[in-house]
């Protein structure tokens, strides 16, 4: 294999692993660059190993097996301050006694660097607290309070800023502003952020790739909206919103498509959406998402275009929820179907008890390999 030299700021985690001394083991060997410059997200439930590889990367654990490399440095056996990296907590772990300029110029200061006020003053400026330099981190909102977590660690200027569920003590409404703000100050100073988050509308907004973990392992990793689009396991078409999984059987192809039989229909799936092998007789989940699903009242099937996925079912519950009604269908194919219908024309018809009809592009189906999730499950069951 040929080998570039690699003089990019690029994170490079090759065959990186944790076994704790218990045995446990929370993160399977693991390959993953972070092209620098990025805004990356570690995506994943609570003990997937997500805060373990950040952690790895910081050089706050000391990885079982494989190594962290920083472009062309291996920082594997580096100590945490060693490294060119800053984590940003939770806990924003600001120091109470000090004001908030005096915060931000800790680093700084602590370097031996003498004349820190243009620094510091571009740096409050960064995160829009230029107005709350002389107040006590106390006298802050959780917001504010993140934010200058945020500058103090950014005046070191590290090559890669770890963040650890930084925004996961604040509000709903508070969060939705600083994912914003975050990645405001990211795409204005262009270093790599590593952000760890259970929360996957988080993930999404803020990150151009999401790398989705479970069970130590990555399973899939692109940009949100491939992710969700175009999700390969169960686990991600789930973990990222909600899908409808079909059981189904591959009956013939035609041309670019497959033809899939699934309780006394057929559904259609463009082969190239379908990560499950596509033999004749072979078994698939197809999928599709709950918006992209058109309801027409039975007695109005007659004007379904030609060419649609179709499904017939029961509108079992409807809940309106303001710019979208949720309905769950009851269908052959799948008890609980989801269909969200956005609120712009509304038939009075639809209601629970309603005999309907969900159609859908074949372009927006995706297929699933439904023995792989079952490998999965026993190689668990058997760890
Ligand atoms: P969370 O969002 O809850 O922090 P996570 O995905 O970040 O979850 P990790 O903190 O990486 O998960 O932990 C992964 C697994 O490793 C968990 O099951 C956890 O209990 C276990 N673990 C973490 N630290 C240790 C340790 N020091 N010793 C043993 N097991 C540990």
């Amino acid at each position: 294999m040929k080998t570039t030299p690699d003089n990019s700021g690029d994170v490079r985690l090759s065959g990186i692993s944790k076994t704790y001394d218990n045995g446990f083991t929370a993160v399977q060997p693991l390959d993953l660059t972070v092209p620098e410059g990025s805004f990356f997200a570690l995506l994943g439930a609570s003990g997937c190993g997500k805060t373990t590889t950040l952690r790895m990367i910081a050089g706050l654990e000391e990885p079982s097996s494989g190594t962290v490399r920083l472009g062309d440095q291996d920082v594997t056996h580096l100590p945490p301050y060693k490294r060119p990296v800053n984590t940003v907590f939770q806990s924003y772990a600001l120091f109470p006694h000090l004001d908030i300029y005096e915060n931000v110029a800790f680093g700084l200061r602590r370097r031996g660097v003498k004349s820190v006020k243009k620094q510091v003053e571009e740096m409050l400026e960064l995160v829009q607290l230029g107005e709350q330099a002389r107040k006590k981190p106390h006298q802050l909102s959780g917001g504010q309070q993140q934010r200058v977590a945020v500058a103090r660690a950014l005046i070191n200027h590290p090559k890669v800023l770890l963040l650890d569920e930084p925004l996961g003590a604040l509000d709903l409404k508070l969060r939705r502003q600083m994912q914003l703000e975050l990645k405001r100050i990211q795409t204005e100073v262009g270093i790599t952020f590593v952000h760890v988050t259970h929360d996957q509308e988080e993930a999404m907004t803020m990150a151009d790739t999401v790398a989705v973990m479970n069970g130590g392992r990555v399973e899939q990793l692109g940009a949100p909206t491939d992710l969700y689009e175009n999700p390969r396991t169960t686990f991600v078409a789930n973990f990222l919103g909600t899908s409808n999984l079909i059981e189904a059987e591959v009956d013939t192809k035609n041309g670019a498509d497959i033809v899939l039989k699934a309780g006394g229909g057929k559904l259609v799936l463009p082969e190239a959406r379908c990560s499950a092998p596509t033999t004749a007789g072979g078994k698939v989940l197809v999928g599709i998402r709950p918006e992209k699903i058109a309801l027409t009242h039975a007695d109005d099937a007659g004007s379904i275009p030609e060419g649609r996925n179709r499904v017939t079912g029961k509108i079992a519950d409807a809940s309106f929820i303001g710019v979208s009604t949720q309905y769950v269908i009851d269908t052959p194919v799948c008890d609980e179907f989801a269909v969200y219908a956005q609120n712009v024309e509304r038939d009075g018809r639809l209601v629970p008890g309603a005999d309907v009809v969900l159609h859908w592009s074949p372009a927006h189906t995706f297929g699933l390999d439904a023995a792989q999730d079952i490998d999965a499950g026993t190689e668990e069951e058997a760890a």
